[in-house]
């Protein structure tokens, strides 16, 4: 049996796709989700729907209790998660408007708890490989399948935010080799890999950040009017891709049996 999580990001808080939906209350001991979780069916699947940034879109992405959103999709039997995300492109190749799989992050943020164990037991959960390979491939597989204009892989950095990158380090960023740029991957796929869930994020490209000469400086108007166009897109996928997953003894979900002290 699978149930997907998809923690909606910005432009999908509501997923009008949803059958049958349904709140539900749920308690973790780090507090409130970001809102009640819905639980329903897409595509005839079990899912679970968090909005990542509260229901009404008010939780800066320093703010967002990530903990308590990833225990509330452990607590509700979530096994996967999709996490669709906006991100600035860091690359020529990476134009506005595409989908990308990213198989590795940086993580530039600086204020957040990244762990669901700070008492007596220490967790050093490895993140060689932060994403699930085989959401992943499905989600590539599905991708092609729409003719939507996507890239498979990618390096993402997260900051902490709320404001955007400076010229300069937008630059640095990319002398990284970082190819996109978002607030909020990190610390969701860490807690994600120690509450055993398979996670693959969802990265819909907005803009080019501001390290491209020729660009004008990035502003919300501009994300979100390309955003409305990714958001259709991003729904088709989730849609085709929910039938696709299967169960299966994933590396996601043991990595953290050995990260224990
Ligand atoms: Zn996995």
């Amino acid at each position: 049996m699978v149930k997907i999580g998809i923690i909606g990001g910005s432009g999908l808080t509501n997923i009008d796709v949803l059958q049958s939906p349904e709140k539900k209350k749920v308690h973790t001991p780090f507090g409130s989700p970001s809102d009640l979780p819905t639980v329903g069916k897409i595509s005839g699947v079990d899912v679970v729907v968090i909005p990542r940034h509260g229901p009404h879109h008010n939780i800066a992405p320093s703010l967002v209790n990530y903990r308590a959103n990833i225990w509330a999709m452990k607590e509700l039997g979530v096994t996967h998660i999709l996490a669709p995300t906006a991100v600035g492109s860091l690359r020529e190749e990476f134009h506005p408007g595409d989908i990308v799989f990213p198989d590795q992050f940086i993580d530039r943020t600086a204020k957040r708890q990244q762990s669901f164990y700070d008492g007596q037991v220490i967790c050093h959960v490895s993140m060689a490989e932060p994403f699930c390979q085989q959401l992943r491939k499905l989600l590539q597989e599905s991708a092609t399948r729409l003719q939507l204009s996507h890239v498979g892989e990618g390096t993402v950095i997260t900051i902490e935010g709320p404001r955007f990158s400076s010229k300069a380090e937008s630059h640095l960023f990319r002398s990284w080799r970082a190819d996109i740029i978002n607030m909020t991957t990190v610390p969701e796929v860490v807690l994600a890999r120690e509450a055993g869930i398979c996670y693959a994020a969802i990265a819909m490209t907005t803009d080019y950040d501001c390290w491209r000469e020729s660009e004008a400086p990035v502003t919300v108007d501009m994300i979100l009017s390309t955003m409305k166009k990714n958001v259709q897109n991003v729904i088709k996928l989730v849609q085709d891709v929910l039938p696709c997953i299967r169960d299966s003894d994933c590396y996601c979900r043991h990595g953290i049996e050995n990260a224990l002290l």
